[in-house]
């Protein structure tokens, strides 16, 4: 189909037979990557993309101080935590010291999805309730038990008996009751669970809310609820998957900006550039609790490797100073889209918080979120060598979600193609 390079179809093809239907890839016409640096991807094609969409990469693609790292750790020790590794002892200890107090143990694990299999299993013996609050898109990863709370991931039914779920703030909330508006429908379910017997166990929040289609804003509008949580027996786990590691550009964690020191926090993506890793940071008495009644082991969470990819990403963030970049980089670019949104009537709103931003297009005359028209631009932007994605509910908000390295010039290129693409609509 109209030049794309037959043997890659065949390809696409054999893919598809091989890992059947989990087979999923961006595009109509897929890319073939081969190499990547800072915030640009090098196709098989000779092409150079912008890479508006990866946050796992984070500090930039293969980042040489964190390639380094990993080297240099894999050809000196690698093995799982029964054992003193003097580069494990040290991350810990230089992660744990960005969190406030109570915040003081860590425990690592391999992906997000462990993480907060791992928070949800602690807030069950610590709170000795069972029921989970989630917001109604949300997504926080793949086991059994994290799929329930990730509605978002739940095609054909709705979540377990053990949930319930709450609409996340939406972009024509008012500012100045969504906090009150979400803490009510907090306690709603939580009068709901306590109904059924159940308890609340946690609260679970992504506090940059990125797949119910990214709400940053106004900062503190979490607060009433954790309280209600609390009040109730419950603990507040922040998952800072997305937000995490400098992103919102104010503090390396999203629930900073709430106001709120979580009971547990969960990461992954950007905590190892790539290096697959993640982790729980909670209170003691709560850990303790939980290895008193089940013991827990990870071969591969807090291996050495792990451990020297984490410190060089802590270490790359303050050096390059990310966090600022962030948010002067993501203000810039904010006004920008701004800017379009005043000259483009298909944009609806922008919103974020540093290098996080949505921006949803509606269809003319109050036709309500346009999936069609973000997917049109998705497709576009990559034929104009810029990669970038979609979230919320319906898929119509454009998720600009670039490596923090990403520079003003960077930014430039995408409020420019956004509006030549965007044309007189
Ligand atoms: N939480 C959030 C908010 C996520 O976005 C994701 C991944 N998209 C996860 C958890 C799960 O992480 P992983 O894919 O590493 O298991």
């Amino acid at each position: 189909t109209d030049g794309f390079p037959e043997e890659l179809a065949e390809r696409v093809q054999r893919r598809s037979a091989t890992f059947g239907a989990s087979s999923v890839l961006f595009y109509e016409q897929p890319i073939e990557m081969v190499r990547a640096e800072g915030a640009y991807m090098y196709g098989a094609d000779g092409r150079r993309y912008l890479d508006v969409y990866n946050n796992v990469p984070s500090v930039g693609h293969c980042h040489p101080r964190v390639v380094e790292a990993i080297s240099r750790q894999a050809a000196a020790i690698n093995i799982h935590t029964r054992y003193l590794t003097r580069i494990v002892e040290t991350y810990s200890e230089r992660l744990l010291a960005t969190f406030p107090a109570p915040l003081s143990n860590l425990v690592m694990t391999c992906t997000g999805s462990e993480s907060n299999d791992l928070a949800m299993r602690i807030a069950r013996t610590g709170s000795g309730a069972e029921g989970f609050i989630v917001t109604e898109a949300a997504y926080h990863g793949n086991t059994a038990l994290v799929t329930e709370i990730s509605p978002s991931a739940l095609k054909t039914r709705k979540p377990a008996a053990f949930v319930r779920t709450v609409p996340a703030p939406a972009g024509d909330d008012d500012p100045s009751t969504v906090g009150a508006r979400f803490a009510a429908d907090v306690e709603a379910a939580i009068a709901d669970l306590n109904r059924e017997g159940l308890g609340v166990a946690a609260l679970v929040v992504d506090s940059i809310f990125s797949s119910d289609g990214i709400y940053a804003d106004p900062a503190g509008f979490l607060r009433p609820a954790v309280e209600a949580v609390r009040r109730a027996g419950g603990v507040f786990i922040a998952d800072e998957v997305q937000p995490g590691f400098g992103r919102t550009g104010s503090g390396l964690w999203g629930f900073s900006r709430h106001g709120v020191v979580p009971d547990i926090v969960t990461m992954g993506k950007p905590m190892g550039n790539g290096f697959p890793m993640g982790g729980v940071v909670t209170r003691p008495e709560l850990l303790e609790k939980f290895c008193a009644e089940t013991g827990y082991f990870n071969t591969f969470g807090g291996n050495p490797v792990a451990a020297a990819a984490g410190l060089a990403v802590l270490d790359v963030i303050a050096d390059e100073g990310l966090t600022e970049n962030a948010a002067t980089v993501g203000f810039h670019l904010a006004e920008g889209l701004r800017a379009l949104k005043d000259r483009h009537a298909a944009i609806g709103g922008v919103r974020g918080a540093g290098l996080f931003i949505g921006l949803d297009f509606i269809a003319p005359e109050g036709g309500g979120p346009d999936t069609q028209l973000a997917t049109h631009v998705i497709n576009e932007m990559k034929k104009n060598g810029i990669l970038i994605g979609a979230a919320g509910k319906y898929g119509a908000t454009l998720k600009i979600r670039p490596p923090l390295c990403f520079s003003k010039a960077d930014a430039d290129q995408v409020v420019e193609t956004l509006s030549g693409i965007l044309g007189n609509r």
